[in-house]
C-alpha cells in the first residue's frame, strides 16, 4: 500500500475546509477515483464499495498495518482492526467492531476482511488448537452464506440475517474460541421471492452439486424450476459449473469444521422435503364441503417423500398437513380439519419453520465446535472478546412491512447507541480532563411526533386510511403497510408439525424440535411474538455492545447497478444522510482527533526533539510535551488535559509521525 500525496483528497473527513455536504461528496468521490476506497471520521472508518478487485489485501498489505498506529498508514479496514486488536491485546479491553450499511454496501466483505487480518497477525507458535478455532472462524462464513445468503437485486449473494461474532482471545491474544449470534433470518425467502430473486443458496447448491445417485434418493430432479420454491429464481441460476463448485466447498467446510457425514445426510435430507413440501397442492373433496374440513393432497406421492425425508410416520405428515388438534374446553383433544386455504397456511408455516430451524442447528453447532477449550484454569474468565457486527442497514422500499419495521427499529438501537457511546463518552472524557468543550449534542434531540397515520393526519394522501402508518426515522420518514404484519409478527405453527419432528427418528431433525415434546395442553395460549423475541434480541445485543469499546466501519453501496468504478452522487448523499456522515464528522471537529496520555506520547515522540531525547528533565511529562510541541510549531492545535493530551486535527498527528519516521 503506497503512501497517499494530497491528489488523493483528505484522508479524514475532518480534515474537510468546510463541513457541507458538497465538499464532503466532492472529498469521497476524488478518493474513490482515485482507487481510496477508505477514508476516515476520526476513528470511524467510512468505506465504498469498489465492485472490482484492488490491490489492497493480502499478507504484504497486513504487514504493513500490523503493530501500527491509525494515523501512520492510508485509512484501511486492517488499520480498525489492527486497533481494535490492539485495544484488546495491549489494555484487555473487550472491543466490537460494528458494521453498517445498505444491502451490498460491502459489509459481509469488510467482516471478512477483519477476520482474515485476525487470523493473519495471530498464533505465530503456531499453536493446533489456536489453529483449529482459527480454521473454523474462516470456514464458517462459507457455510452460515450457503443457508443464509441469496441473491437478491441489490446484492448477489446478500445476507439475509444479522449475524454479530465474538471472537475469544487467551492473554497470548490468539484466538481459542468464538461464538456467532444470527439474527431475523429471512425466512419468507423459503417460500417467495421477488422477480430477479432466488431462494437460499443452499437449494440451489443441493440441486446441482449433488451426485445423481445421492439426487435419486432424495427423490430430488435436477431442474430447480420443478419446485414452487425455486421456481422463481430458477432462470438466474449461477453457471453450472459455479453451482456445483459452490457446494463442493461448502462441503469441505462443513467436514473441516467437524460436522459428520450422517449430519451432512440429514441436511440434505431436510432441504429436499422442504421442496417436496412446496409443492403439495390441497383439492377439497366433492363428499363434504370445507366446513366438514373434508380435504386430500392432490399428489400422495410428495407426502411419502416428505415422510421418508424426515423420518416421521406417513399417516402422521398427512395428518399434520390436513388438520390441526385443539384442546376444547377442559383437557379433552379434538381434531379439527383444515379448509384448503388453513391447509396451505400451514404447510408454508412448517416450511418456513423447519428451514429457519435448520439454520439456527447449523449456527449452533459451528458455536459447539468453537466454544473456548483448554483454558488456562488459573486465568478462566480473564480471556478477552472482539465482536464483530455485519447487520442490516437502514431499509426504506416501495413498500415496507414487517421485515423493515424490525430492521429499522434495529438501526434505531444501533444509531442511539452510536450517539451515547461516541459522543457521550467523548463529552465525558473531556469533563474529566478539564477541557473545554462547546456541545453540539443538540441536533439529536430535537422534539417530533414520531408516528403518524391517515387517522391522526387525515389531509395526507400519502398513506392509505386505515392500512399506512408512518414513522419518523433518525434515518428519514418511513411508510409501513400494515397487511400481513399481525400474522408476520404472531408467527404461528400448529404444535402438531412440532410435535411430528420431535418424534422423528433421525437424531439431528429431531434435536432441532426440542419445544415438539410439549403436549398441546401445556403450550402457552400466547408465545411471544416474532417482533417481541426481536425486540428482545435487541436489547441484549446493545447491552453487549455497550459494554466493549467500539470501533465502527460505515459502507457505502457506490450505485445500484455493481459497476465498477461508477460513483453515482445522488446515490451516495443518500446514504450519507442516513449514516449520519456529517453530523459525525461536525461532532468530531467540535471535539478532537486523538489523545493520548503524556507517558504514551512520549514514548512515541520523545526521539524528535533535543528536549525530550532520550530523556527530558523537565519536571513534568506534560511539560515535556510542550516543549516538544513547541518546537514543532504544532502547540496551537492540541490541548492539555490533566493526564492527556488532545490533538484537534490529524494532520499534527501526521506530522509528528513524518518526523519520527526521518529518524528511523
Ligand atoms: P453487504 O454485506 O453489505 O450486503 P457484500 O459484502 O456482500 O455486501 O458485498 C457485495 C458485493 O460487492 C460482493 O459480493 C463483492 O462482489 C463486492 N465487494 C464488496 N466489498 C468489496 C471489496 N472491498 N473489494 C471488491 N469487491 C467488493
Ligand atoms: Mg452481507
Amino acid at each position: 500500500m503506497d503512501e497517499e500525496g494530497p491528489e488523493c483528497g483528505k484522508p479524514d473527513f475532518v480534515l474537510l475546509d468546510q463541513v457541507t455536504m458538497e465538499d464532503f461528496m466532492e472529498n469521497l468521490k476524488l478518493r474513490f477515483e482515485k482507487g481510496r476506497i477508505y477514508t476516515y471520521i476520526g476513528e470511524v472508518l467510512v468505506s465504498v464499495n469498489p465492485y472490482q478487485e484492488l490491490p489492497l489485501y493480502g499478507p504484504e498489505a497486513i504487514a504493513k498495518y500490523q503493530g501500527r498506529e491509525l494515523y501512520e498508514r492510508p485509512p484501511h479496514l486492517y488499520a480498525v482492526a489492527n486497533a481494535a486488536y490492539g485495544a484488546m491485546k495491549r489494555r484487555s479491553r473487550d472491543t466490537c467492531i460494528v458494521i453498517s450499511g445498505e444491502s451490498g454496501a460491502g459489509k459481509t466483505e469488510a467482516s471478512k476482511h477483519i477476520m482474515q487480518y485476525i487470523a493473519a497477525v495471530t498464533n505465530p507458535s503456531q499453536r493446533a488448537e489456536v489453529d483449529r478455532v482459527k480454521d473454523v472462524l474462516l470456514k464458517s462464513t462459507c457455510v452460515l452464506e450457503a443457508f443464509g445468503n441469496a441473491r437478491t437485486n441489490r446484492n448477489h449473494n446478500s445476507s439475509r440475517f444479522g449475524k454479530y461474532m465474538d471472537i475469544n482471545f487467551d492473554f497470548k491474544g490468539d484466538p481459542i474460541g468464538g461464538h456467532i449470534h444470527s439474527y431475523l433470518l429471512e425466512k419468507s425467502r423459503v417460500l417467495k421471492q421477488h422477480v430477479g430473486e432466488r431462494n437460499f443458496h443452499a437449494f440451489y447448491q443441493v440441486l446441482r452439486g449433488c451426485e445423481d445417485a445421492e439426487l435419486r434418493n432424495l427423490h430430488l430432479q435436477r431442474n430447480p424450476a420443478v419446485y414452487n420454491f425455486t421456481r422463481q429464481g430458477a432462470g438466474l441460476s449461477a453457471l453450472e459449473s459455479d453451482e456445483r463448485s459452490h457446494y463442493l466447498a461448502v462441503m469441505e467446510a462443513m467436514r473441516v469444521i467437524g460436522f459428520s457425514a450422517e449430519e451432512v445426510g440429514s441436511v440434505h435430507r431436510i432441504l429436499a422435503a422442504i421442496l417436496h413440501l412446496g409443492n403439495i397442492e390441497f383439492v377439497e373433496t366433492e363428499a363434504a364441503g370445507p366446513e366438514q374440513g373434508h380435504l386430500a393432497v392432490a399428489e400422495e406421492l410428495l407426502v411419502d417423500h416428505v415422510a421418508e425425508l424426515t423420518a416421521t410416520p406417513r399417516d402422521l405428515v398427512l395428518r399434520c398437513l390436513l388438520s390441526r388438534t385443539v384442546a376444547s374446553g377442559g383437557r379433552e383433544l379434538i381434531e379439527k380439519g383444515h379448509t384448503a386455504a388453513e391447509a396451505s397456511y400451514a404447510r408454508d408455516a412448517c416450511a418456513k419453520a423447519v428451514y429457519q430451524r435448520l439454520f439456527e442447528w447449523v449456527v449452533n453447532r459451528i458455536n459447539g465446535v468453537m466454544e473456548t477449550r483448554g483454558r488456562d484454569p488459573r486465568r478462566d474468565g480473564k480471556d478477552t472478546v472482539i465482536g464483530v457486527l455485519d447487520i442490516y442497514g437502514f431499509e426504506v422500499f416501495p413498500v415496507n412491512s414487517f421485515e423493515q419495521f424490525c430492521i429499522n427499529y434495529c438501526n434505531e438501537k444501533l444509531q442511539q447507541l452510536f450517539i451515547q457511546l461516541i459522543l457521550k463518552q467523548e463529552q465525558e472524557e473531556y469533563e474529566r480532563e478539564g477541557i473545554a468543550w462547546q456541545s453540539s449534542l443538540d441536533t439529536h434531540h430535537r422534539h417530533h411526533p414520531h408516528y403518524t397515520s391517515r387517522q391522526l393526519c387525515p389531509t395526507d394522501k400519502t398513506m392509505e386510511f386505515g392500512r399506512d402508518f408512518r414513522i419518523k426515522h433518525y434515518a428519514g420518514d418511513v411508510t409501513y403497510s400494515v397487511e400481513g404484519f399481525i400474522d408476520k409478527n404472531r408467527d404461528h405453527l400448529f404444535q402438531d408439525f412440532k410435535r411430528l419432528m420431535y418424534n422423528s427418528s433421525d437424531p439431528t431433525l429431531r434435536a432441532m424440535w426440542p419445544d415438539g415434546q410439549q403436549d398441546i395442553t401445556e403450550v402457552t395460549k400466547r408465545p411471544l411474538t416474532a417482533g417481541t423475541l426481536f425486540k428482545n434480541s435487541m436489547v441484549a445485543l446493545v447491552e453487549n455492545l455497550a459494554s466493549k469499546e467500539p470501533f465502527y466501519v460505515r459502507c457505502i453501496k457506490p450505485n445500484e447497478d455493481k459497476m465498477a468504478a461508477r460513483l453515482d452522487e445522488d446515490h451516495c448523499r443518500h446514504q450519507v444522510v442516513y449514516l449520519g456522515l456529517l453530523e459525525n464528522v461536525r461532532v468530531r471537529r467540535a471535539g478532537f482527533a486523538s489523545r493520548q496520555p503524556y507517558p504514551r506520547f512520549l514514548l512515541r515522540y520523545k526521539m524528535t526533539c533535543e528536549y525530550t531525547w532520550p530523556n527530558h528533565l523537565l519536571g513534568s511529562d506534560r511539560a515535556a510535551v510542550s516543549a516538544l510541541l513547541e518546537q514543532h510549531g504544532l502547540q496551537g492545535d492540541v490541548a492539555f488535559g490533566h493526564t492527556k493530551l488532545f490533538i484537534r486535527s490529524p494532520q499534527t498527528l501526521v506530522k509528528l509521525e513524518q518526523s519520527r519516521a526521518r529518524l528511523i
